[in-house]
């Protein structure tokens, strides 16, 4: 992706440690408290920005705005109307999208070329939102009494949606909660994750910009145990959208039992890649390596448990460990980075303390390893790109989530028995295969227990086709007009015409 603008001279303009209030009802708002948490960036440690430290009266002051807002204005815009305010939301992304993608970047890491790139996903998922507002539509079922009953159903709003999201891909998960719930009628408290609001704010004046009614779209900053967790348990939020680690997502499921709201859960993944014997060895290693170094492993879709056909397994690490080797690590706001930093210094020492459980259980370290230290990694958080060879199923590196650049490399002899031991997981997020043979791809597909499997590629996510997991990576798909259905309740209604 080429950048044609400098995106450092756009982040000198964007922030300066001010102060940048949420947005409840359609105003910008400190936290009742008063109180407010630093918005760092991850790449030099320094404070971009203080946001309000939201607790649950800024979550009810939002929630009763969302309530108002859907049974009062926005319960009377048509879906045509809804269809233009989100194309309205595009075209205004479009016009700020170098800004939303470089506050992305200083936020929370992601290099510049990658948060470019995202543009597709994020504007892409309005517009195909934006079309899909006018297409719903409930059924007339023809089977009661003829001529006497008529029965039909129809597609209603769920109503207020509680939206809480991570921080590696602030934009995008805010837009793939905030799309759906215009599309259908429902209005929305979104929580942002307290190392990333900034881009949510942004997001918040664009949607005002684009004639978004007051309370239809409410931004609260805030922390998971304040914020998030009283959004979870509100007695009037009628859904519950998170995006994040399985542990929160457990603890979300469990407060949004006291309304019995709907839930839709996005979680982690240990996904796994299997390299066949006949795979295209120079396509898979980039891919495979990317697969996980892409935003230093932060994905949760990282493919990090990687099986390798044992005739090439030695070959193919050797070729991973050179790729690897070459990444260009820095400042996510230099145009020629490659991979950035981690999230922060906490993240940075759990992903140190699995290399170390790596390296104690016997699994051998083929490159990486180490934090980076010097000029340019100052005050950030940067870990090298690393590929352990010889891991075994048990060890803990093949076992947990690890959310840093880390690839366990492990030979297989059949097939049956990759697909066994890919499945070995309790997660079910994605997974990928490189194989030159059609017939195997369609049968490892069929067999690996993922919501994505991708076959020669890796990564892709477009609006239009579902993405979600599995097992314990959740329930619910995002993408795709299934995404919508979950916005949506079903009504029936029978009319008796004598
Ligand atoms: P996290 O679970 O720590 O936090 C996610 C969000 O939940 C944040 O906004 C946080 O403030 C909030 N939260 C924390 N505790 C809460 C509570 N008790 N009640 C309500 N809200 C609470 O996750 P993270 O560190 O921000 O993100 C990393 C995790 O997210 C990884 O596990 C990753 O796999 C997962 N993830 C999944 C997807 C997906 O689509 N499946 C996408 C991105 C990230």
């Amino acid at each position: 992706m080429t950048v044609n603008f400098d995106p450092r001279a756009k982040a000198t303009s964007l922030y300066h440690g001010e102060f940048r209030p949420m947005f409840i009802d359609g105003k910008w708002v400190a936290a009742q408290s008063g109180e407010v948490m630093q918005a760092l960036n991850p790449a030099t440690g320094e404070v971009l920005a203080t946001v309000p430290r939201g607790g649950a009266a800024d979550v009810d002051a939002a929630v009763a705005a969302a309530r108002a807002a859907f049974e009062g204005p926005w319960s009377k815009f048509s879906p045509y109307e809804r269809q233009c305010v989100l194309l309205r939301i595009a075209d205004l992304f479009e016009t700020h999208w170098e800004e939303l993608s470089v506050c992305d970047t200083l936020d929370m890491g992601l290099p510049i070329t990658r948060t470019l790139a995202n543009r597709r996903r994020v504007i892409g998922m309005l517009r195909f939102y934006a079309g899909m507002a006018t297409a719903l539509h409930g059924e007339a079922i023809d089977n009661s009494i003829p001529g006497e009953i008529v029965t039909f159903t129809r597609r209603e709003p769920v109503g207020v949606v509680g939206a809480i999201i991570p921080w590696n891909a602030p934009t995008a998960a805010s837009i793939w909660k905030i799309a759906p719930a215009l599309a259908t009628g429902c209005t929305i408290v979104l929580k942002p994750s307290e190392e990333a609001s900034l881009t949510p704010l942004l997001i918040a004046g664009l949607m005002q910009e684009a004639g978004v009614p007051d309370g239809v779209v409410n931004i609260v900053t805030g922390t998971g145990a304040e914020a998030g967790a009283r959004l979870a348990e509100h007695p009037d939020v009628n859904k519950i959208v998170f995006t994040g680690s399985t542990l929160t997502g457990q603890a979300i499921a469990r407060a949004a039992v006291t309304n019995l709201k709907r839930v839709s859960l996005e979680l982690g993944g240990k996904s796994p890649i299997i390299v066949c014997r006949d795979a295209d060895i120079d396509k898979a290693v980039p891919i495979a390596a990317m697969a996980v170094f892409v935003h230093s492993g932060q994905i949760c879709i990282a493919g990090s448990r990687l099986f390798v056909a044992r005739e090439i397994h030695d070959e193919f690490v050797r070729r991973l460990a050179e790729f690897a080797g070459k990444l260009r690590i820095g400042h996510g706001i230099e145009a020629e980075t490659e991979i950035g930093p981690l999230i922060n210094a906490r993240q940075a020492g759990k992903v140190e303390g699995y290399i170390k459980a790596g390296s104690d259980e016997g699994a051998q370290l083929v490159v990486g390893g180490a934090r980076l230290t010097g000029e340019l990694y100052d005050g950030g958080n940067f870990i090298a790109p690393t590929v352990f060879g010889a891991v075994s199923d048990t060890m803990t590196i093949a076992r947990e989530e690890i959310f840093g650049p880390v690839i366990s490399a492990m030979p297989f002899d059949t097939l049956d028995e990759a697909v066994a031991r890919a499945n070995a997981t309790p997660y079910g997020l994605a997974a990928g295969v490189f194989t030159t043979h059609l017939g195997t791809a369609h049968k490892l597909a069929r067999r690996i227990k993922a919501g994505s499997v991708w076959v020669n590629m890796y990564h892709a996510i477009d609006p239009a086709v579902p993405f979600g997991g599995m097992k314990m990576s959740g329930h619910g798909r995002e993408g795709g007009i299934e995404h919508l259905h979950e916005y949506l309740e079903t009504k029936s209604v029978w009319i008796q015409t004598d």
